[in-house]
């Protein structure tokens, strides 16, 4: 498109108002407070949501080592914790059936976690950077990463003002470009510039396996008086995902009686119809979760891709002028299924290169590498690297992964396969006819009827997610191919992306021009930006792009 953009200068441009990139705003600005010798950097922090931490989400029971460390006095400042884990138990489930573990594995032990709500957390946390004199955009989102000559000079934001076909309304405004020294990436999972990042600098992903992905679908409820403790803590592994496949469950107690609940369904799924929203509805129709959630009322609804495959899926942390940190750069604990504590520790490593490159005025990557090697001598390294197999180990089932994990355990995290090879979560995917040939029979989607008690249709869970999208821009959802979609995909996969979107937004329709025939409709209004499609799309010609600045989910206590 052919317009005169307005251009913007910065030293630092931190995409993404989450743990990760406010921890590294924080961590410069108290430096640069602490030590007369240094200079406030120019920062500009950009945030697609509508609001600081309208897109945190997370289940969440954070280990306060990494808020420790950026602010040493956080639990004087008003921090919104929910509750210090009280109490904590791991249920093995069959469909009617459970059992309670006499123990939880050392992983799963979260003695002195709190239990938190990343979006109020979140919140908090832009709060305690702008009370350091920076300025946050909010409804600010980038659509591409510029690179020029190799090295990473910035960001163009999203042109406002579209109307579905690309052409100009009276409002239209064009993106910026945000030029700056460095840009420290921390878009969360799977964001559409570490993409670009990953393609025009291929060299970050070259040693790193494919990463692996969970979707995890969450609500929290408001609960009877005195049914869940704040800080109880239950996980659950097995039903209703089947033993071959990668998932479990969890039910937190928070204050006020709220409880968060949810559900994680790993993305690698043989099974084309699977539905991580589904699966979730009928978790929680299981004794065990319904017994704590009767008489209770469901508040809000979310969904997000968690980053699962660990150290051995982390691209290279560094280049000219990037840095990357958090969900975006695959910090998180698989064995713990925990990542905050290891974002903010990524936004602190980050935000100390990045103040030695200031001093140098040197943001190449050899300057910038020291990013990586303190990294590597830090808690953050120890932890992931000894946890590096994990994910890895449930290739053969959930049996298998307990046994791997238990040897992980006593041989310092290696195992039995150390950095066993997988592939990108797709192609795992198996056609109809495959699915057959494989386990026998067709892929058939378990349901439940949703009473509106204790189960919603996606379209009601949407509602309580708060999502919004202006209609008239183009689709943020980008099919390369639609005949694959209309056609082959019909026939081969019978179309996975109405199952595996937790939102509703692929709906196979009646042709109009093709009796007896269906076609792909996108109602891309209801996005909670999951990602999940861009991921788990066997073809993989979905394409998911950042929409206006400002729109999508505006989370509340998830
Ligand atoms: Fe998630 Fe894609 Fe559905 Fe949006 S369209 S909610 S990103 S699966």
């Amino acid at each position: 498109m052919d317009v005169e953009r307005e251009i913007l200068e910065t030293d630092i441009l931190i995409v993404g108002a989450g743990p990760a990139g406010l921890s590294a705003a924080y961590r410069i600005a108290s430096q640069v407070e602490r030590d007369e010798s240094l200079e406030m950097p120019e920062i500009l922090i950009m945030e697609k949501g509508a609001f600081v931490g309208a897109h945190a989400l997370s289940g969440a029971v954070m280990d306060p080592v990494g808020i420790k460390e950026l602010i040493p006095d956080y639990l004087e400042k008003s921090v919104p914790l929910e509750a210090e884990v009280v109490s904590e138990r791991l249920y093995s489930l069959s469909e009617t059936g459970s059992f309670q573990f006499p123990f939880t594995p050392p992983s799963l032990n979260n003695h002195g976690c709190h239990v938190i709500s990343l979006n109020k957390f979140t919140a908090w946390m832009g709060e305690q950077v702008e009370a350091l004199g920076m300025d946050i955009f909010a409804g600010l989102a980038g659509s591409e990463l510029l690179v020029e000559d190799g090295r990473v000079v910035g960001v163009q934001t999203v042109d406002m003002g579209l109307d579905k076909q690309g052409n100009r309304k009276p409002n239209f405004e064009p993106g910026s470009i945000i030029k700056a020294k460095l840009v420290i990436l921390c878009e969360g999972v799977h964001g559409s510039l570490m993409r670009h990042a990953f393609e025009k600098i291929p060299q970050l992903v070259a040693d790193s396996l494919p990463q692996a992905y969970l979707t995890g679908v969450k609500e929290v409820w408001q609960v009877p008086e005195g049914r869940v403790k704040p800080g109880d803590v239950v996980h659950t592994m097995g039903w209703p995902q089947p033993n071959h496949e990668y998932g479990g469950g969890w039910l937190y107690g928070m204050a006020d009686n709220l409880v968060s609940v949810g559900f994680a369904v790993g993305l690698n799924s043989p099974d084309p119809t699977n539905d991580p929203h589904m699966k979730f509805q009928r978790y929680k129709s299981h004794p065990v979760i319904k017994e704590l959630l009767e008489g209770g009322s469901m508040l809000h609804y979310g969904a997000k891709t968690i980053p699962d495959n660990g150290f051995h899926s982390m691209p290279k942390l560094y280049h000219d002028g990037l840095l990357l940190c958090g969900d975006s750069a695959g910090f998180l604990n698989p064995a713990r299924l925990k990542g905050i504590h290891l974002a903010i520790k990524s936004g602190i490593l980050a935000a100390d290169a990045a103040i030695e490159a200031l001093k140098s005025n040197d943001f190449s990557a050899q300057s910038l590498s020291r990013y990586e090697t303190s990294f590597k001598s830090s808690w953050a390294y120890n932890e992931l690297y000894k946890t590096r197999n994990f994910h890895a180990g449930f290739k053969g089932g959930l049996l298998a992964g307990m046994f791997h994990g238990a040897v992980q355990i006593v041989t310092g995290g290696k195992g039995l396969f150390n950095r066993r090879v997988n592939d990108a979560d797709h192609s795992y995917m198996l056609t109809t006819e495959e699915y057959k040939d494989r386990f026998g029979e067709a892929p058939v989607k378990a349901s439940i009827k949703f009473d509106n008690d204790y189960s919603y249709d996606k379209l009601t869970d949407v509602y309580k997610s708060g999502t919004q999208h202006e209609e008239e821009q183009p689709s943020h959802l980008v099919i390369s191919d639609l005949d694959i979609c209309n056609n082959r995909c019909t026939e081969e996969y019978g179309n996975p992306c109405q199952h595996f979107c937790p939102a509703a937004v692929y709906n196979m329709v009646d042709d109009p021009h093709r009796p007896g025939k269906k076609e792909l409709e996108l109602t891309p209004s209801n996005c909670v930006h999951c990602k999940t499609c861009d991921i788990a799309d066997p073809y993989q010609v979905i394409r998911w792009v950042t929409p206006q600045g400002g729109e999508g989910p505006n989370y509340t206590n998830l």
